[in-house]
Protein backbone atom coordinates (compact mmCIF):
# COMPACT_ATOMS: atom_id res chain seq x y z
CA UNK A 1 0.00 0.00 0.00
CA UNK A 2 1.32 3.51 -0.64
CA UNK A 3 2.26 6.31 1.61
CA UNK A 4 0.17 9.62 1.57
CA UNK A 5 3.13 11.34 0.13
CA UNK A 6 3.66 8.66 -2.89
CA UNK A 7 -0.20 9.02 -3.53
CA UNK A 8 -0.08 13.01 -3.97
CA UNK A 9 3.54 12.65 -6.14
CA UNK A 10 1.38 9.90 -8.63
CA UNK A 11 -1.42 13.18 -8.50
CA UNK A 12 0.97 15.61 -9.25
CA UNK A 13 2.39 13.42 -12.12
CA UNK A 14 -0.99 12.73 -13.88
CA UNK A 15 -2.59 15.88 -13.60
CA UNK A 16 -2.28 18.38 -16.04
CA UNK A 17 -3.28 22.13 -16.34
CA UNK A 18 -6.35 22.72 -17.97
CA UNK A 19 -6.13 24.89 -21.13
CA UNK A 20 -6.02 28.95 -21.05
CA UNK A 21 -9.62 30.49 -22.10
CA UNK A 22 -10.57 33.71 -22.38
CA UNK A 23 -13.24 34.99 -20.04
CA UNK A 24 -14.52 38.19 -19.13
CA UNK A 25 -12.84 40.46 -16.26
CA UNK A 26 -15.73 40.64 -14.39
CA UNK A 27 -15.63 36.41 -13.92
CA UNK A 28 -12.33 36.15 -13.27
CA UNK A 29 -11.82 36.48 -9.69
CA UNK A 30 -9.88 33.39 -8.28
CA UNK A 31 -8.90 32.27 -11.71
CA UNK A 32 -4.88 31.87 -12.70
CA UNK A 33 -3.36 34.54 -15.02
CA UNK A 34 -2.31 31.90 -18.27
CA UNK A 35 0.35 34.69 -19.82
CA UNK A 36 1.63 37.68 -18.68
CA UNK A 37 -0.10 40.94 -18.62
CA UNK A 38 1.38 44.04 -20.08
CA UNK A 39 0.22 47.02 -19.31
CA UNK A 40 -1.83 48.49 -22.72
CA UNK A 41 -1.24 52.42 -22.18
CA UNK A 42 0.72 54.41 -19.04
CA UNK A 43 -1.28 55.21 -16.41
CA UNK A 44 -1.77 57.81 -16.04
CA UNK A 45 -2.08 57.92 -19.91
CA UNK A 46 -2.38 62.08 -19.56
CA UNK A 47 -0.20 64.72 -16.97
CA UNK A 48 -3.40 64.73 -14.52
CA UNK A 49 -3.99 67.21 -11.46
CA UNK A 50 -4.16 65.68 -7.83
CA UNK A 51 -5.77 68.39 -6.32
CA UNK A 52 -8.47 71.41 -6.95
CA UNK A 53 -6.26 74.12 -7.12
CA UNK A 54 -4.89 76.01 -10.17
CA UNK A 55 -1.96 74.74 -13.17
CA UNK A 56 0.68 77.45 -13.74
CA UNK A 57 4.52 77.77 -15.11
CA UNK A 58 6.40 77.42 -11.96
CA UNK A 59 8.58 80.51 -11.79
CA UNK A 60 8.61 83.62 -9.29
CA UNK A 61 5.47 85.53 -9.79
CA UNK A 62 2.66 84.81 -7.56
CA UNK A 63 0.08 87.01 -8.83
CA UNK A 64 -1.60 85.42 -11.41
CA UNK A 65 -4.48 85.74 -14.07
CA UNK A 66 -7.04 82.96 -14.40
CA UNK A 67 -7.23 82.69 -18.21
CA UNK A 68 -9.80 79.68 -18.36
CA UNK A 69 -10.78 76.25 -16.63
CA UNK A 70 -10.11 72.96 -16.85
CA UNK A 71 -12.11 69.87 -15.36
CA UNK A 72 -12.19 66.42 -14.77
CA UNK A 73 -13.08 64.58 -18.41
CA UNK A 74 -12.15 67.99 -20.30
CA UNK A 75 -9.77 67.61 -23.63
CA UNK A 76 -8.91 71.40 -23.71
CA UNK A 77 -5.38 73.18 -23.74
CA UNK A 78 -4.48 76.34 -22.87
CA UNK A 79 -1.36 78.25 -23.70
CA UNK A 80 -0.41 80.29 -20.79
CA UNK A 81 2.37 82.59 -19.52
CA UNK A 82 4.48 82.79 -16.42
CA UNK A 83 1.62 85.42 -14.95
CA UNK A 84 -1.18 82.92 -15.79
CA UNK A 85 -3.28 80.08 -14.51
CA UNK A 86 -5.75 77.91 -15.14
CA UNK A 87 -8.48 76.67 -12.66
CA UNK A 88 -8.04 73.18 -12.32
CA UNK A 89 -10.08 70.03 -10.61
CA UNK A 90 -8.57 66.56 -9.38
CA UNK A 91 -8.21 64.65 -12.55
CA UNK A 92 -8.58 66.80 -15.32
CA UNK A 93 -5.77 66.96 -17.46
CA UNK A 94 -3.13 69.86 -17.11
CA UNK A 95 -2.67 72.23 -19.80
CA UNK A 96 1.00 71.03 -21.72
CA UNK A 97 2.60 74.46 -20.39
CA UNK A 98 1.91 74.07 -16.74
CA UNK A 99 4.32 72.28 -14.74
CA UNK A 100 2.95 72.66 -11.17
CA UNK A 101 -0.58 73.01 -9.57
CA UNK A 102 -1.15 74.89 -6.72
CA UNK A 103 -3.90 73.79 -3.88
CA UNK A 104 -6.97 76.01 -3.96
CA UNK A 105 -6.78 76.28 -0.08
CA UNK A 106 -3.14 78.30 -0.82
CA UNK A 107 -4.26 81.06 -3.19
CA UNK A 108 -6.40 83.86 -2.12
CA UNK A 109 -9.14 84.96 -4.91
CA UNK A 110 -9.74 88.45 -6.52
CA UNK A 111 -12.14 88.31 -9.02
CA UNK A 112 -10.18 86.71 -12.44
CA UNK A 113 -6.46 87.02 -10.76
CA UNK A 114 -4.81 84.53 -7.55
CA UNK A 115 -2.18 85.52 -5.38
CA UNK A 116 -0.80 82.11 -4.24
CA UNK A 117 0.16 82.39 -0.51
CA UNK A 118 2.16 78.94 -0.58
CA UNK A 119 4.42 78.32 -3.10
CA UNK A 120 4.59 74.87 -3.70
CA UNK A 121 7.79 73.07 -5.20
CA UNK A 122 8.25 72.69 -9.02
CA UNK A 123 5.40 69.96 -10.26
CA UNK A 124 3.80 69.36 -6.90
CA UNK A 125 0.27 68.03 -7.85
CA UNK A 126 1.00 66.67 -10.92
CA UNK A 127 0.82 63.46 -11.93
CA UNK A 128 3.52 62.67 -14.53
CA UNK A 129 2.46 60.51 -17.35
CA UNK A 130 3.49 56.71 -16.75
CA UNK A 131 3.92 57.24 -12.79
CA UNK A 132 2.08 54.42 -11.86
CA UNK A 133 3.44 52.28 -15.06
CA UNK A 134 4.30 52.71 -18.54
CA UNK A 135 2.71 51.42 -21.67
CA UNK A 136 4.42 47.91 -22.45
CA UNK A 137 5.96 46.93 -18.65
CA UNK A 138 4.98 43.75 -17.07
CA UNK A 139 1.77 44.15 -15.11
CA UNK A 140 1.60 41.19 -13.44
CA UNK A 141 3.30 37.59 -14.37
CA UNK A 142 1.38 34.81 -15.37
CA UNK A 143 0.20 32.49 -12.57
CA UNK A 144 -0.76 35.21 -10.43
CA UNK A 145 -4.64 34.17 -8.85
CA UNK A 146 -6.71 37.30 -9.59
CA UNK A 147 -8.45 38.83 -6.89
CA UNK A 148 -10.50 42.29 -6.53
CA UNK A 149 -7.57 44.57 -6.07
CA UNK A 150 -6.32 42.91 -9.67
CA UNK A 151 -9.31 43.21 -11.13
CA UNK A 152 -9.51 47.11 -10.73
CA UNK A 153 -6.25 47.53 -11.46
CA UNK A 154 -6.36 45.69 -14.59
CA UNK A 155 -10.38 47.58 -15.08
CA UNK A 156 -8.32 50.83 -15.02
CA UNK A 157 -6.21 49.63 -18.29
CA UNK A 158 -9.60 49.16 -20.34
CA UNK A 159 -9.05 45.52 -19.89
CA UNK A 160 -12.43 43.85 -20.24
CA UNK A 161 -10.83 39.96 -21.28
CA UNK A 162 -8.17 37.97 -19.23
CA UNK A 163 -6.67 34.86 -20.74
CA UNK A 164 -6.67 32.58 -17.47
CA UNK A 165 -6.02 28.77 -16.91
CA UNK A 166 -10.13 26.84 -17.71
CA UNK A 167 -11.41 25.92 -13.92
CA UNK A 168 -12.35 21.77 -14.02
CA UNK A 169 -15.72 21.06 -14.65
CA UNK A 170 -16.86 18.16 -11.77
CA UNK A 171 -18.99 15.48 -11.50
CA UNK A 172 -20.21 14.48 -8.26
CA UNK A 173 -21.47 10.83 -7.95
CA UNK A 174 -23.28 9.75 -4.85
CA UNK A 175 -23.55 5.94 -4.34
CA UNK A 176 -25.49 3.95 -1.77
CA UNK A 177 -29.28 2.41 -1.05
CA UNK A 178 -29.53 3.55 2.03
CA UNK A 179 -28.95 6.96 1.22
CA UNK A 180 -32.58 9.14 2.08
CA UNK A 181 -32.67 12.83 0.94
CA UNK A 182 -33.22 15.08 3.63
CA UNK A 183 -37.13 16.23 3.95
CA UNK A 184 -39.07 13.09 5.31
CA UNK A 185 -38.52 11.14 8.29
CA UNK A 186 -35.58 8.54 7.83
CA UNK A 187 -36.86 5.40 7.04
CA UNK A 188 -36.01 2.45 8.87
CA UNK A 189 -32.48 1.45 7.69
CA UNK A 190 -31.64 4.52 5.81
CA UNK A 191 -29.34 7.65 7.05
CA UNK A 192 -29.76 11.44 5.37
CA UNK A 193 -27.40 11.85 2.05
CA UNK A 194 -24.69 14.11 3.85
CA UNK A 195 -21.67 13.69 1.12
CA UNK A 196 -23.00 15.56 -1.53
CA UNK A 197 -23.84 18.64 0.01
CA UNK A 198 -20.72 18.54 2.17
CA UNK A 199 -18.64 17.69 -1.01
CA UNK A 200 -20.48 20.63 -2.86
CA UNK A 201 -20.06 23.36 -0.62
CA UNK A 202 -16.20 22.23 -0.17
CA UNK A 203 -15.28 22.84 -4.16
CA UNK A 204 -17.63 26.08 -4.15
CA UNK A 205 -15.64 27.55 -1.40
CA UNK A 206 -13.26 26.86 -3.20
CA UNK A 207 -14.16 28.35 -6.56
CA UNK A 208 -15.01 25.50 -8.05
CA UNK A 209 -18.31 26.19 -9.16
CA UNK A 210 -19.05 24.01 -12.35
CA UNK A 211 -19.88 21.28 -10.36
CA UNK A 212 -23.09 18.52 -11.07
CA UNK A 213 -24.40 16.34 -8.37
CA UNK A 214 -25.43 12.63 -9.52
CA UNK A 215 -27.23 9.62 -7.74
CA UNK A 216 -26.62 5.78 -8.07
CA UNK A 217 -28.13 2.46 -6.33
CA UNK A 218 -25.58 0.22 -5.70
CA UNK A 219 -25.82 -1.77 -8.64
CA UNK A 220 -23.65 -2.44 -11.11
CA UNK A 221 -25.04 -1.53 -14.40
CA UNK A 222 -26.42 2.08 -13.30
CA UNK A 223 -23.29 2.63 -11.58
CA UNK A 224 -21.38 1.98 -14.93
CA UNK A 225 -23.43 4.49 -16.59
CA UNK A 226 -23.53 7.10 -14.25
CA UNK A 227 -20.08 6.89 -14.67
CA UNK A 228 -19.66 6.87 -17.60
CA UNK A 229 -21.77 10.52 -17.85
CA UNK A 230 -19.52 11.84 -15.68
CA UNK A 231 -16.37 10.92 -17.25
CA UNK A 232 -17.77 14.14 -19.79
CA UNK A 233 -16.21 16.34 -17.05
CA UNK A 234 -12.50 17.18 -16.52
CA UNK A 235 -13.01 15.52 -12.35
CA UNK A 236 -15.06 13.21 -11.67
CA UNK A 237 -15.53 12.57 -7.66
CA UNK A 238 -17.28 9.75 -6.76
CA UNK A 239 -18.45 8.78 -2.78
CA UNK A 240 -19.05 5.23 -1.46
CA UNK A 241 -19.13 1.94 -3.12
CA UNK A 242 -15.43 1.97 -3.54
CA UNK A 243 -14.79 -0.93 -0.53
CA UNK A 244 -14.96 -4.53 -1.24
CA UNK A 245 -18.43 -5.50 -0.27
CA UNK A 246 -20.51 -7.66 -2.64
CA UNK A 247 -22.21 -4.02 -3.20
CA UNK A 248 -19.88 -2.27 -4.11
CA UNK A 249 -19.66 -1.69 -7.19
CA UNK A 250 -17.90 1.52 -8.59
CA UNK A 251 -14.32 -0.49 -8.83
CA UNK A 252 -16.25 -2.58 -11.51
CA UNK A 253 -17.98 -0.21 -12.90
CA UNK A 254 -14.34 2.02 -13.38
CA UNK A 255 -13.03 -0.66 -15.14
CA UNK A 256 -15.66 -1.45 -17.48
CA UNK A 257 -15.38 2.83 -18.32
CA UNK A 258 -12.29 1.95 -19.10
CA UNK A 259 -10.58 4.69 -16.62
CA UNK A 260 -6.78 3.19 -15.65
CA UNK A 261 -6.19 2.79 -12.20
CA UNK A 262 -3.40 4.85 -10.52
CA UNK A 263 -3.89 3.83 -7.07
CA UNK A 264 -5.98 2.19 -5.10
CA UNK A 265 -5.21 2.16 -0.93
CA UNK A 266 -3.24 4.79 0.76
CA UNK A 267 -1.49 3.67 3.76
CA UNK A 268 -3.94 6.29 5.89
CA UNK A 269 -6.88 6.77 8.45
CA UNK A 270 -9.36 7.43 7.88
CA UNK A 271 -9.59 6.93 3.76
CA UNK A 272 -7.85 4.37 3.28
CA UNK A 273 -9.60 2.86 0.43
CA UNK A 274 -9.33 5.99 -2.24
CA UNK A 275 -9.01 4.99 -5.76
CA UNK A 276 -7.50 7.25 -8.20
CA UNK A 277 -7.37 6.92 -11.41
CA UNK A 278 -7.79 8.31 -15.33
CA UNK A 279 -9.23 8.61 -18.64
CA UNK A 280 -7.94 10.47 -21.09
CA UNK A 281 -8.36 14.20 -19.34
CA UNK A 282 -10.57 13.28 -16.78
CA UNK A 283 -9.21 12.45 -13.62
CA UNK A 284 -11.41 9.96 -11.28
CA UNK A 285 -11.04 10.05 -7.43
CA UNK A 286 -13.14 7.59 -5.66
CA UNK A 287 -13.74 8.49 -2.32
CA UNK A 288 -14.60 6.57 0.44
CA UNK A 289 -18.19 7.08 1.43
CA UNK A 290 -17.68 7.68 5.32
CA UNK A 291 -17.55 11.03 5.69
CA UNK A 292 -14.40 11.95 7.37
CA UNK A 293 -12.60 9.61 5.15
CA UNK A 294 -14.60 11.52 2.27
CA UNK A 295 -13.68 14.60 3.48
CA UNK A 296 -10.24 14.12 4.57
CA UNK A 297 -9.46 12.41 0.98
CA UNK A 298 -10.96 15.24 -0.70
CA UNK A 299 -8.50 18.29 0.91
CA UNK A 300 -5.76 16.29 1.03
CA UNK A 301 -5.69 14.86 -2.61
CA UNK A 302 -8.84 16.05 -4.91
CA UNK A 303 -8.19 19.41 -3.59
CA UNK A 304 -4.19 18.88 -4.77
CA UNK A 305 -5.33 17.87 -8.24
CA UNK A 306 -7.93 20.64 -8.76
CA UNK A 307 -5.31 22.94 -7.85
CA UNK A 308 -2.87 21.84 -10.79
CA UNK A 309 -5.90 21.60 -13.09
CA UNK A 310 -6.95 25.05 -12.82
CA UNK A 311 -3.36 26.69 -12.53
CA UNK A 312 -2.55 27.33 -9.45
CA UNK A 313 1.48 27.48 -9.22
CA UNK A 314 1.40 26.86 -5.04
CA UNK A 315 0.29 23.40 -5.02
CA UNK A 316 1.52 22.64 -1.83
CA UNK A 317 -0.75 21.61 1.39
CA UNK A 318 -0.65 24.61 3.65
CA UNK A 319 0.47 22.61 6.38
CA UNK A 320 1.52 24.10 9.77
CA UNK A 321 3.53 22.99 12.90
CA UNK A 322 1.86 23.08 15.80
CA UNK A 323 2.33 21.61 19.22
CA UNK A 324 0.45 18.78 21.13
CA UNK A 325 -1.77 19.82 24.07
CA UNK A 326 -1.88 16.04 24.75
CA UNK A 327 -0.16 12.60 24.72
CA UNK A 328 -1.28 10.94 21.35
CA UNK A 329 -1.39 7.78 20.34
CA UNK A 330 -1.10 6.28 16.64
CA UNK A 331 -1.48 2.32 16.88
CA UNK A 332 -1.92 1.83 13.31
CA UNK A 333 0.94 1.92 11.36
CA UNK A 334 -0.71 4.15 9.23
CA UNK A 335 -0.83 8.16 8.94
CA UNK A 336 -3.88 9.26 10.62
CA UNK A 337 -5.55 12.80 10.17
CA UNK A 338 -7.73 13.85 13.52
CA UNK A 339 -9.35 16.36 14.12
CA UNK A 340 -8.39 19.21 16.94
CA UNK A 341 -8.75 22.64 17.50
CA UNK A 342 -5.63 24.71 17.22
CA UNK A 343 -5.58 27.82 19.10
CA UNK A 344 -2.20 29.96 19.61
CA UNK A 345 -0.05 26.94 17.83
CA UNK A 346 -1.59 24.29 20.21
CA UNK A 347 -3.38 21.48 18.93
CA UNK A 348 -6.54 20.44 21.53
CA UNK A 349 -7.39 16.79 20.02
CA UNK A 350 -10.91 15.59 19.80
CA UNK A 351 -11.44 12.44 21.67
CA UNK A 352 -14.55 11.47 19.14
CA UNK A 353 -12.24 10.26 16.24
CA UNK A 354 -13.77 7.93 13.46
CA UNK A 355 -14.52 7.96 9.70
CA UNK A 356 -17.85 7.82 10.04
CA UNK A 357 -18.49 10.85 12.40
CA UNK A 358 -18.39 14.18 11.42
CA UNK A 359 -18.34 15.46 14.40
CA UNK A 360 -14.99 16.35 14.99
CA UNK A 361 -14.69 17.69 11.77
CA UNK A 362 -17.69 20.37 12.06
CA UNK A 363 -16.12 21.43 15.61
CA UNK A 364 -12.54 21.48 14.58
CA UNK A 365 -10.09 23.90 12.60
CA UNK A 366 -7.42 21.96 12.63
CA UNK A 367 -6.68 18.32 10.60
CA UNK A 368 -3.71 17.09 12.07
CA UNK A 369 -1.61 14.52 10.51
CA UNK A 370 0.27 12.00 12.41
CA UNK A 371 3.36 10.46 10.47
CA UNK A 372 2.33 6.40 10.26
CA UNK A 373 5.86 5.55 12.27
CA UNK A 374 5.24 7.23 15.03
CA UNK A 375 3.03 5.21 17.73
CA UNK A 376 3.16 7.40 20.64
CA UNK A 377 3.60 11.52 20.75
CA UNK A 378 4.40 13.50 23.84
CA UNK A 379 2.28 16.58 24.61
CA UNK A 380 4.45 19.45 23.42
CA UNK A 381 5.50 17.62 20.43
CA UNK A 382 5.39 19.45 17.37
CA UNK A 383 3.12 17.82 14.74
CA UNK A 384 2.04 19.22 11.63
CA UNK A 385 -1.41 20.39 10.66
CA UNK A 386 -4.06 21.56 7.97
CA UNK A 387 -6.11 24.66 8.85
CA UNK A 388 -9.84 23.95 8.36
CA UNK A 389 -12.87 25.56 8.75
CA UNK A 390 -11.12 28.95 8.33
CA UNK A 391 -11.93 32.34 6.27
P1 LIG B 1 -19.25 2.85 1.49
O1 LIG B 1 -17.96 3.54 1.23
O2 LIG B 1 -20.22 2.96 0.38
O3 LIG B 1 -19.00 1.43 1.90
O4 LIG B 1 -19.90 3.60 2.72
C1 LIG B 1 -19.25 3.59 3.97
C2 LIG B 1 -20.12 4.22 5.04
O5 LIG B 1 -20.37 5.56 4.69
C3 LIG B 1 -21.48 3.58 5.18
O6 LIG B 1 -21.80 3.56 6.55
C4 LIG B 1 -22.39 4.49 4.41
O7 LIG B 1 -23.71 4.43 4.87
C5 LIG B 1 -21.76 5.83 4.65
N1 LIG B 1 -22.02 6.72 3.52
C6 LIG B 1 -21.78 6.42 2.24
N2 LIG B 1 -22.14 7.43 1.42
C7 LIG B 1 -22.64 8.37 2.24
C8 LIG B 1 -23.19 9.65 2.00
N3 LIG B 1 -23.30 10.13 0.76
N4 LIG B 1 -23.62 10.37 3.04
C9 LIG B 1 -23.49 9.89 4.29
N5 LIG B 1 -22.97 8.69 4.58
C10 LIG B 1 -22.57 7.93 3.57
MG1 LIG C 1 -22.00 2.12 -0.06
Amino acid sequence: MISVSEALDLIKTHTDQLAGVKIPLRSSFGCFLAEELVAPISLPSFRQSAMDGYAFRFGEISELEVIGECKAGDAVDFEIQTNQAVRIFTGARVPDQADTVVMQEHVEVNGKKISILQLPEKSTNVREVGEQIHAGDQVLPAGTKINESIIGFLASFGIIEVLVFNKPKITLIVTGNELQEAGSPLKPGCIYESNAIMLESALKSRGFDSVRILKVQDELEATKKVIAEGLEDDMLLISGGISVGDYDFVNAALQANGVQEIFYKVNQKPGKPLWFGKREKTLVFALPGNPASSLTCFLIYAFSALKIMSGNPDIALNFQTGVLKHRTYNKFGKTLFILGTEKNGELEIYPKQASSMLISYALGNALVMIPEQREELEAGESVQFLPINRN
